[in-house]
């Protein structure tokens, strides 16, 4: 059944590490071999052995539109035949960040570059340069791409200073990153006792990297406050959670307001891009307006932002599809959970808008400590056992799921009555 994708992922291995682009999708933490993916159409996959997936991963997030969305499809095309990159301004970067503006309070420029990474780690730098500190709080679970200041994992004994959690990073360059426990007001204000160059707080307010887990509005009021008496910025990095969790992402859907935002993932429809939005004020700051250095050869791509401009224009114009996106996200975990109570397995569920998560766990889990006492064992195999029948889940239980426009009730009700199957085998 998966013959040609075992045989292209050998072969992927001698010529790539690990066979994959980018480790996840290497399927380590629920064993087996990746589907190798031949094309995709609406809410579904195709591989190259011929199987057909419901999606559920929508690659990662990006595609809130499905495959091969017509609109998308159209404008992208439409633009690659002008030409596919010049290096020089273009009317399509300013329609975009007028769309994304237009938006938020709280936001007057933006800039564009090629990945979530990017848009994290030139926000960290926007704020350091604005502040003039050093120090960066950053919290245990919650993913900003893959830059050295932020692969940082708890130091020994009590430190709050992270060390590096991959080799390659200095430690030098983890020095000033402070690691705190997702919701613990407690340890974030110790954080700010420990260090008074806190230059700022960055957090996914939404956090999609360890599974689906909220900050609590008590929590991220506590972000905001203590960045405000201590002359810290707050960065809410929405790449995952922008124009996902809501039109306005968690921005949308909280109390609370960020001095920056990071986008990502929506914002490109599938295309290579991100973004970092702030006031005039702080982006003022930024070359070549400012002094604060940022660049990149394919910023502002054409293609991608036609991708991008598209996409947002038809969110916005469609509001009422964020109401059916979270019906659908809901529809599927509670039908989930239902199921797997009927088969004696606890199971923990959670939704943002068409952001989705569940937990093989007695308790819902509230940071990084606690996803990490799931059943892992328990999700690969039912992560195995729905590929089988057609279900394309996140290959690990620290990733959250994405319902797309192309979804339908009928999709998911036999999604349901599969996993019902599958929970049987499960105890
Ligand atoms: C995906 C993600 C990133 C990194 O984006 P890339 O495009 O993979 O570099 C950063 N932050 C969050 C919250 C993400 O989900």
């Amino acid at each position: 059944m998966f013959e040609k994708s075992i045989k292209a992922y050998e072969k992927a291995c001698e010529v790539i590490p690990g066979g994959v682009d980018s480790p996840v999708r290497a399927f380590k933490s629920v064993g087996g071999t990746p589907p190798f993916i031949k094309k995709g159409k609406g809410a579904y996959l195709y591989d190259i052995d011929g199987n057909k997936y419901l999606d559920f991963v929508q690659s990662w997030g990006p595609l809130i539109f499905g495959h091969c969305n017509k609109d998308i499809e159209k404008a992208v095309i439409k633009t690659a035949k002008k030409g596919l990159s010049f290096g020089a301004p273009t009317n399509l970067e300013t329609k975009l960040a007028e769309e994304i503006v237009e938006m938020f309070d709280n936001i007057d420029k933006v800039r564009f570059v090629s990945s979530g990474t990017e848009a994290t780690m030139s926000a960290i730098r926007l704020a350091r340069g604005v502040t003039g500190k050093n120090d960066i709080i950053k919290f245990e679970g919650c993913y900003h791409g893959h830059s050295d200041s932020l692969l940082v994992q708890a130091g020994s004994g009590m430190a709050t200073f992270g060390a590096p959690s991959s080799p390659g990073v200095p430690a030098d360059l983890t020095k000033h990153t402070l690691l705190c426990e997702y919701n613990s007001v407690e340890q974030l204000e110790k954080c700010f006792e420990q260090s008074s160059d806190i230059a700022c707080i960055i957090i996914e307010p939404i956090a999609g990297n360890m599974g689906l887990v909220p900050a609590t509005n008590e929590f991220l009021k506590a972000c905001r406050k203590l960045c405000d008496k201590h002359g810290a910025l707050l960065i809410f990095d929405e790449v995952m959670s922008g124009f996902r969790a809501s039109l306005k992402g968690a921005s949308g859907i909280l109390d609370v307001q960020a001095d920056i935002l990071t986008f990502g993932k929506v914002i490109g429809a599938g295309m290579p891009v991100g973004a970092f939005a702030a006031s005039k004020e702080i982006m003022s700051h930024l070359s070549p307006e400012g002094k604060i250095y940022q660049a990149g050869t394919l910023s502002g791509n054409p293609v991608a932002m036609a991708a991008g401009l598209e996409s947002l224009r038809k969110l916005k114009d469609n509001p009422e599809i964020y109401d059916e996106l979270s019906k659908k996200a809901k529809r599927l975990v509670d039908g989930l959970k239902k199921v797997a109570y009927k088969n004696g397995i606890p199971l923990q569920v959670n939704t943002r808008g068409s952001m989705f998560g569940f937990f093989f766990c007695e308790k819902e889990p509230k940071n990084f400590k606690d996803v990490g006492l799931c059943d892992f064992k328990r999700f690969a195999i039912f992560h195995h056992e729905m590929l089988k029948k057609g279900f394309y889940f996140a290959c690990s239980q620290y990733e959250a799921g994405f319902i797309c426009t192309e979804i339908t009730n009928k999709d998911i009700d036999a999604c349901i009555k599969d996993a019902d199957t599958v929970m049987k085998n499960l105890k």
